[in-house]
């Protein structure tokens, strides 16, 4: 997902983050439909990792969600020795509270490629790791209500077919429609649709890679706050954490939402904002809507256990004390997102004045106070989604909600993930700013990471995720 007309998964909150750790059901209340979980408690399987920290490694990673574990698994298997160090719960955050899609319908054109890769590595985890874990080839639709959006997705249909020939995405319309979707080809007047694209299972997809890699050889030591990276003749010589110091030629940051500020506290210069995203979980029902897709101001997904996840079509970036920090890399992102982005002034601008943005190495940072990031879920966004999509399949009103939960998304300006060295600190990477797409595009993007550190060249063009693209002159574009 990504802030756009594709970027219904980044649903409007409150914008008060949560942060929570520990294990538990969640928060129940009683509603018209009966009982609601409310998840600010960690929503995935538990992974068990290790505790102790090495006092070496080739290459240490900061977090272990999507993006640093895939990173962490294409190093290893180069023969580099990696360990990932993780603050909180491994997949705790976005990548344990995403909605699910995995896809490239509908995709800005410049990321075909990587995204395109990301699926494929997506499906040959199962066979890599021996088990099901939970990556389905379920296709993927947005239903169209218009002419005129009939004529936009052909258009985007004729580009991405250029740029990539092999892809599935196509228009269905009328009786075409109705076989994949009974009912959806006299409400709509088409659908884009892609066999291809698939879900995942959040609640245990990233768990379940977590523990492959740890098989394949990974080291992930979990709760192991990383606090700052160190240079020795202004190389990266090892990193700093709550657990003592890591020696390491290479370090790579891939703590979501929380890179900006780590970085920052070495002097790289990250901008990012994170948007608050609910989302909710429906019961079974006869006549689910199969795959995943998006409707007029609701989007869906079939889960492996036959419910349904609803989510909706805005975001709301909460204002803090980044907003000011990064008010020039994002003022352009305020116009093409158009009316896709709230700002929302919330208890969070309080709560970032109190956050530190500097500490030294034997101080308690940030990231041991916050082990586990989520959101507060907008309930009046969830309703709304779940209006929307009764609507369009009246089967909906059958279907109870059970659970919903929010989290925090980790946005750029441009809406694309850093995936680079960093030039002026050699050993130094990034992997961040997935602007709520990174479930789909964390793998590809952990093994050109994998590659630049080897040396290698990248499978895919790593031109559009460099790191100095909004200063080094070149044209803003906003990719979605
Ligand atoms: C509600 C929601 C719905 C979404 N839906 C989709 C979707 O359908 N499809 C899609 O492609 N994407 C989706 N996304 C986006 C996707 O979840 C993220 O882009 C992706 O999970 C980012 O992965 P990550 O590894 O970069 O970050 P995260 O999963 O957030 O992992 C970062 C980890 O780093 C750790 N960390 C941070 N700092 C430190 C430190 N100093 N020391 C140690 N550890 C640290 C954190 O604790 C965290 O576990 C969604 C996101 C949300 C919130």
């Amino acid at each position: 997902m990504s802030i756009s007309r594709r970027s219904f998964l980044i649903g409007a909150g409150s914008g008060v983050a949560g942060a929570v750790i520990g294990a538990g059901a969640g928060i129940g209340f009683m509603t018209g439909q009966g009982w609601r979980v409310h998840s600010s408690v960690p929503r995935v399987m538990p992974v068990q990792t290790l505790a102790e920290l090495p006092a070496e490694a080739d290459v240490v990673v900061i977090g272990a969600g999507i993006a640093g574990l895939s990173t962490a698994l294409f190093l290893n298997e180069k023969g580099l020795n990696t360990v990932v160090l993780e603050k909180g719960v491994v997949a705790g955050e976005q990548s344990g509270r995403a909605f699910g899609w995995i896809y490239s319908n509908g995709w800005d054109i410049g990321k075909l490629e990587l995204t395109n890769q990301s699926k494929s590595i997506w499906q040959g985890f199962a066979a890599r790791f021996g088990e099901d874990i939970g990556f389905r080839r379920s296709g993927n639709f947005t239903l169209i209500g218009s002419d005129d959006e009939v004529d936009m997705h052909n258009e985007w249909l004729k580009a991405a077919l250029e740029v990539q020939p092999g892809m599935d995405s196509k228009i269905v319309t009328g009786a075409d429609l109705d076989a994949l979707i009974p009912g959806a080809g006299g409400k709509f007047k088409a659908a884009l649709y892609q066999a291809s694209d698939g879900t995942a299972e959040p609640v245990y997809s990233v768990s379940k890679i977590a523990m492959g890699a740890m098989r394949e050889g990974v080291r992930i030591i979990a709760p192991c706050a990383a606090r700052s990276v160190e240079r020795e003749g202004g190389k990266v010589a090892g990193v700093h954490t709550e657990k003592g110091y890591i020696k390491a030629r290479y370090v790579v940051i891939a703590g979501g939402a929380w890179s900006s500020l780590f970085a920052g506290n070495i002097d790289v210069r990250v901008p990012q904002l994170t948007l608050s995203s609910s989302m909710q979980r429906l019961s079974r029902i006869d006549g689910a809507l199969p795959g995943a897709g998006y409707g007029p101001d609701f989007a869906w997904r079939m889960q492996t256990d036959g419910e349904t996840s609803v989510g909706v079509g805005m975001s709301a970036s909460p204002i803090t004390s980044d907003s000011f920090r990064y008010l020039l890399d994002f003022w352009p992102t305020l116009k093409y997102s158009g009316d896709l982005v709230k700002v929302r002034l919330s208890q969070d601008f309080f709560r970032s004045l109190r956050m530190k943005s500097r500490w030294g190495n034997d101080e308690i940072t940030p990231f041991e106070e916050v082990r586990m990031l989520s959101g507060t879920v907008d309930r009046k966004e969830n309703d709304t989604a779940l209006a929307n999509l009764r609507r369009a399949f009246p089967q909906y009103e059958k279907a109870v909600v059970k659970e919903e939960w929010a989290g925090m998304i980790d946005a750029t300006p441009d809406s694309t993930q850093f995936v680079t060295d960093v030039p002026d600190f050699p050993g130094l990477f990034l992997i961040t700013g997935f602007s709520g797409n990174g479930l789909t595009t964390g793998p590809a993007s952990g093994q050109m990471i994998a590659e630049m550190i080897a040396g290698e060249e990248t499978t895919c063009d790593p031109a559009i995720y460099r790191f100095n693209r909004f200063t080094d002159g070149s044209e803003f574009v906003f990719r979605y």
